[in-house]
């Protein structure tokens, strides 16, 4: 049981990294969550775009409970069936393109990976270095991700940074041509980025990002962490904005939804030009990595997905909450962006200054809704996301519009009264 004791020792105890909200969560069960006091709140934040089945789907319970009494951890230096499972699901049936697989504990890891394979490829190719990532990007927390991530809030004060990677202003083709260099290794980018706000790449962008890598033998890296694995309405993110074979990646990394909460991260590797093998045996590993819980979590997760053609719902279960929305021409919401279940709402930063305190209007928001039993996640100072579970009811989703139209209602008559 969760007592007062709790509060007073994550106050003393646990560094003060995370800018919470006083909202403390003890149970869960798909789209909703219940708080110590019993208090039901509807969970469209999603643990940050983790729970893509919602809170203990039963089929990854069971599939955890079976395994950890099974099986928890061997080490790397054995052979682990559920990988090669795990791996030929996301190659054959996922990516559906040729490529192996590498697992890891997180997104950041992931990311370093494709870091790492770039650093090789550069080196096996007239010592290049530099990899282009874009503005807006969020790319994870470890020195690597966190350098390639082109958000100065994200660097403060922990330089030196190490070096080689290059920023350009996302969807801008002259811009990027422009910073490519006898260095370049490589160009890494959200095919929709997260945590600037649901921001698409543009398919001509993806188109020109790709004609350029293959012109200048540059990899293209993909990060798939936020946008991957069906939350974009696709199980591969890059296939909502342009569909089918036509962007053909050199590598991708995941996490967040990969295993439902149970921390897993991974990399895909083209088998083109015998990319995997610039990562051969001593190159790269991880101690809990591919781990067979982390493995029977996210086999359990990505069938499931497809089990409950939940691709589907989340473009049917979008496309309604985008009309709804684009219905209300609120004046307190300047832009919706949704693909599938990805959604960013951009409030009116300003119109919402006097209500704000000094705290960013997303933060506002988010704190008010939460008060009315919504969660919901920032992105950035003026952009909420709404990451709902991707199987959520059309019910589900009109209580969710019902409270965010209620909110925005009184923020905007209590605008009007001041
Ligand atoms: C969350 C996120 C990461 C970092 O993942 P962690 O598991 O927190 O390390 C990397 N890239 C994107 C696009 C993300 O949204």
């Amino acid at each position: 049981m969760q007592g007062p004791e709790h509060h007073q020792w994550v106050k003393d105890f646990v560094l003060g990294n995370y800018g919470r909200y006083d909202f403390w969560p003890v149970r869960g069960e798909g789209a909703q969550v219940w708080d110590e006091q019993g208090r039901r709140c509807l969970d469209f934040a999603g643990g940050v775009a983790v729970c893509p089945l919602g809170h203990c789907p039963p089929a990854v319970v069971e599939a955890i409970s079976q395994q950890a009494a099974t099986l928890i951890h061997v080490s790397n230096w054995y052979s682990i069936g559920l990988q090669g499972e795990l791996a030929r699901l996301i190659v054959q049936d996922l990516v559906q393109i040729p490529g192996k697989c590498f697992f890891s504990n997180s997104g950041a890891e992931a990311n370093e990976g494709l870091i790492k394979l770039a650093r090789r490829h550069g080196q096996n190719t007239g010592g290049r270095y530099e990899i282009i990532s874009f503005t807006g990007s969020f790319h994870g927390r470890t020195f690597g991700a966190m350098t390639a991530t082109a958000q100065e809030k994200i660097h403060g004060g922990f330089g030196p940074l190490p070096p080689g990677f290059v920023y350009c202003p996302f969807n801008d083709v002259a811009a990027l041509e422009a910073a490519i260099t006898p260095n370049t290794a490589a160009i890494l980018l959200e095919p929709i980025q997260g945590e600037s706000g649901v921001n698409p790449a543009t398919p001509e962008f993806l188109r020109a990002a790709q004609a350029l890598c293959r012109r200048h033998n540059l990899l293209l890296l993909l990060d798939e962490v936020q946008c991957g694995f069906g939350r974009a309405g696709e199980m591969m993110g890059w296939r909502a904005i342009l569909p089918g074979d036509e962007i053909q990646p050199d590598a991708i990394s995941w996490a967040k939804a990969i295993g439902s909460g149970y921390p897993l991260g991974a990399f895909w590797v083209n088998d083109r030009n015998g990319l995997p093998a610039l990562l051969g045996p001593g190159t790269h590993g991880s101690t809990y990595g591919g781990s067979p819980l982390a493995c029977a979590a996210a086999l359990a997760t990505l069938r499931e997905i497809a089990r409950q053609d939940c691709c589907g719902n989340a473009v049917r279960q979008g496309a309604f909450i985008a009309e709804a929305v684009r219905s209300w021409k609120h004046p307190l919401i300047s832009e919706l962006r949704q693909f599938g279940l990805f959604i960013g709402f951009e409030l009116n930063e300003q119109a919402l200054q006097p209500l704000c305190h000094g705290k960013a209007a997303s933060i506002m928001l988010a704190g008010e809704l939460l008060q009315r039993g919504l969660l919901v996640t920032p992105a950035g100072p003026k952009v909420v996301r709404w990451l709902s579970p991707l199987n959520i009811s059309r019910e589900q989703a009109q209580e969710a519009l019902d409270i965010m139209r209620a909110q925005l209602d009184a923020l905007q008559s209590q605008l009007q009264a001041s």
